[in-house]
Order: structure tokens, then C-alpha cells, then sequence
């Protein structure tokens, strides 16, 4: 069934990125979804969590993470932790000289994200409101949010680094997965439509 997924996107040339295929091989995808759900754990569609929120489908996950451009040691910022699973392939990408800092607003999840994420060192769970980011730690080389905004999110901008990249969904019932590239103008391409849960928070809905 990985394997499968694997071969589904290379055959069609979705991923293009090794290392980031064998991100995808190493992280254990079953660790992060509720036991209800195992047999499902490699099928390419989202699946329930905890307090109603979702991990991401498969294919929707590595999409983002390529447009991420993640190299090692890099320093990253991840809106939504929900099950730790992306930041977990977040992890294999920066490598021990990186670092992940994942934001998570509901409580249960930062538990379980944690729980599920104990063998990851190079990624920090926090509890707190990311529509606001985290100063403490910026400026990061890229930013992922993983619930949709509003609108291109200002604060997040501010604490990414020149040149860095934002990957992030903008739009509440059209959501478009937007690129952004902070350079002089921002760059910014469209992934196209997907669906997320709703960003909640001071910026968002
Ligand atoms: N990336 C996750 C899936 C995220 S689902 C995974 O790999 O499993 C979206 C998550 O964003 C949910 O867990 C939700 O609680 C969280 N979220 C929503 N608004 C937030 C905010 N303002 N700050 C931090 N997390 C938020």
C-alpha cells in the first residue's frame, strides 16, 4: 500500500524529489492515526483525528512539502501540528542540524502530537495560537500552515526569512493552495483547490 502510493507518484512525476520519497518511506504513517483508522492509514484521502480535525491525505501532504523546498538544517515553522505527522516528515528533511517548531491550538493535540512525536528531537511542539506565529524563534527559512486562512497571512510574512517560502491555503469555501516566495515582490503560484479546516485564532476565521 505505501509502496503503491510511491509508485503512483513517481509513474505520473507528482513527486519529483528523492529525499523527499524517502522522507515518506522512513515516517511511519501509522503512528500518527487513531487505531479506527489503521486500515486505512495508506489510502490517499484525509482521516479523522481528535476534536474534529483532520490529517491531510497523502498526496495533499507531500504536494505542500515539495513546494516547500526544505533542505537540511533549515529552520522550519508548521501552522497546525493536528497529529505531528507532517512535521514528523518535516524532520527527516531538515535533518539532526534543523529544526521543526510546530504550532497547535487545541490542548488534546499538542498531547497527542507529542505523544506521537517522541522520538523526533529535532521538532518542538507548541501550545499557542499560530495565526501570530512564533517570534521567539523567527526568522524560518519556510512556514507551512496546514488549516486555511483567511487571507494571506501578514504576521507569518513577517517572520519568514528573504527568500524564504510560505506554503499555505487561502480562502474559506474556494481554498487555494498558494506558494509564496518573499523576494522584493512576493512571488506567489497557485497549487490549486484543496480542502482544510479553517484556521482559527486572532487572524483567522
Ligand atoms: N498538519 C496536521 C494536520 C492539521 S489539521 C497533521 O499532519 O496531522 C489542522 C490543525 O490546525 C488542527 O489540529 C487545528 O487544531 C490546528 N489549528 C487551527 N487553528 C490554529 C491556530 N490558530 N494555531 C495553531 N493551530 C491551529
Amino acid at each position: 500500500m505505501k509502496q503503491s502510493l510511491i509508485d503512483f507518484w513517481k509513474e505520473n512525476k507528482i513527486i519529483k524529489s528523492k529525499k523527499l520519497l524517502d522522507a515518506f518511506k522512513k515516517t511511519p504513517r501509522e503512528d500518527f492515526i487513531l487505531k479506527e483508522h489503521l486500515n486505512q492509514t495508506y489510502t490517499d484521502i484525509p482521516l479523522p483525528i481528535l476534536e474534529g480535525q483532520t490529517i491531510s491525505q497523502p498526496t495533499t501532504i507531500m504536494l505542500m512539502t515539495q513546494a516547500l523546498e526544505v533542505r537540511e538544517g533549515q529552520k522550519v515553522l508548521e501552522i497546525g501540528t493536528g497529529s505531528g505527522y507532517q512535521a514528523a516528515i518535516l524532520s527527516e528533511l531538515v535533518g539532526k542540524k534543523g529544526k521543526v517548531f510546530t504550532l497547535e491550538i487545541i490542548q488534546e493535540l499538542v498531547k497527542f502530537s507529542r505523544k506521537n512525536l517522541k522520538n523526533y528531537k529535532n521538532v518542538q511542539v507548541i501550545e499557542s495560537d499560530g495565526s501570530l506565529g512564533y517570534e521567539k524563534e523567527a526568522p524560518y527559512d519556510k512556514i507551512i500552515v496546514t488549516a486555511t486562512c483567511p487571507e494571506i497571512p501578514k504576521k507569518l510574512l513577517e517572520q519568514l526569512k528573504f527568500n524564504g517560502i510560505l506554503v499555505v491555503p487561502v480562502g474559506k469555501f474556494s481554498q487555494e493552495m498558494l506558494v509564496i516566495k518573499k523576494e522584493k515582490q512576493l512571488q506567489i503560484k497557485n497549487l490549486g483547490s484543496f480542502v482544510f479546516v479553517p484556521l482559527r485564532g486572532k487572524y483567522g476565521f
